[in-house]
């Protein structure tokens, strides 16, 4: 299978080499980062354009930033999609709207070309180990013949429904993910104030109903100040736009979400755009001129 795959970043470059490690070797790939396609080269990959991809992949994958750059690189005036035919395929890993989702999907079936959209959760870590989870949108037959591509870089690969339904997962995702840490933000500042230290009540607390995934990632670098991303404000807050215009067209109220995003927003004018999003606790700390766990 000859495969393709445009935006090798924080994510997409340890993805590609896990492509390659699963024993999927013919990969083309492309991005706009010389430094990174070389890196992806030396193990193993080729370096092509969009026409020689489209011509040639059986399998399109992106990883890219957000709806635009997906729509630009596959339906703009050198997009991909000029140079596919009927029965190749397009999965786009990227976090991005599921509205656009579905209008990139329409395009491509008027040549007869299918779709899923997949994008992942688990960050940085998780895609260099291989170990990300899938959450899917489209036809179960093309599901079935690419899971396992999707299986060398991921541990969970889900079929949430049709083209859409993964990335409406992935901001139900990241709606959990962003209240999650703004509530340990919120809690151990309260903590700290009271006089009690929140490295006790993260170890108090964390095995009970109050634990999470989240907590655990996120409170030692809160605790120890630590803003290096991993998952970056800026990307959340594009996540949360989209979750937003999601729930407003579908008319699901979303006030938590809506509240984290001005924290984000906040943190973005403060020069946090490109921090972790645990850096959530910067915005506490602010307000109430402490710093947690320190
Ligand atoms: P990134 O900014 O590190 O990488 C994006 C890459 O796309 C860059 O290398 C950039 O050069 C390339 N690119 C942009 N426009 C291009 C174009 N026109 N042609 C070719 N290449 C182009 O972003 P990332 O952190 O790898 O995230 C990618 C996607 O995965 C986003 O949608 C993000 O929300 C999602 N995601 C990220 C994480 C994370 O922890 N970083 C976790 C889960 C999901």
């Amino acid at each position: 299978m000859k495969i393709g795959l445009i935006g090798l970043g924080i994510m997409g470059r340890p993805m590609a080499k896990n492509i390659l490690k699963g024993g999927f070797t013919d990969l083309l790939v492309s991005d706009l980062n010389q430094a990174a396609v070389d890196d992806v080269v030396s193990c193993g990959a080729k370096q092509a354009t969009n026409k020689e991809i489209g011509e040639t992949c059986d399998v399109v994958l992106t990883m890219l930033p957000n709806s635009p750059h997906v729509k630009a690189v596959m339906l703009g005036a050198n997009g991909v999609s000029n140079y596919m035919k009927e029965g190749q395929v397009f999965i786009d890993m990227s976090s991005i709207n599921p509205v656009a989702s579905k209008e990139i999907a329409a395009e491509l079936a008027k040549k007869g070309v299918e779709m899923l959209d997949a994008p992942v959760s688990g960050g940085e870590p998780k895609a260099i180990d291989g170990t990300l989870s899938f959450m899917v949108g489209g036809k179960q037959e093309i599901f079935d013949k690419f899971k396992p591509l999707l299986e060398t870089m991921g541990a969970s690969v889900v079929r949430c429904g049709e083209v859409g339904a993964g990335n409406t997962t992935k901001l139900a995702n990241q709606i959990v993910v962003a209240c999650n840490i703004q509530a340990v933000a919120e809690a151990f500042t309260m903590a700290q104030k009271a006089g009690v230290d929140p490295q006790l009540v993260f170890e108090a607390i964390k095995g009970g109903l109050a634990g999470s995934t989240v907590m655990n990632a996120k409170a030692p670098m809160m605790i120890a100040g630590d803003d290096k991303p991993g998952f970056k404000i800026d990307l959340h807050i594009k996540d949360l736009n989209n979750a937003l215009d999601c729930a407003h067209s579908v008319g699901a109220p979303v006030p938590m979400t809506a509240a984290v995003q001005e924290i984000l927003q906040w943190m973005h004018s403060h020069e946090g755009g490109q921090k972790d999003h645990s850096a959530i606790a910067q915005y506490y700390e602010f307000l109430t001129d402490i710093k947690i766990g320190r």
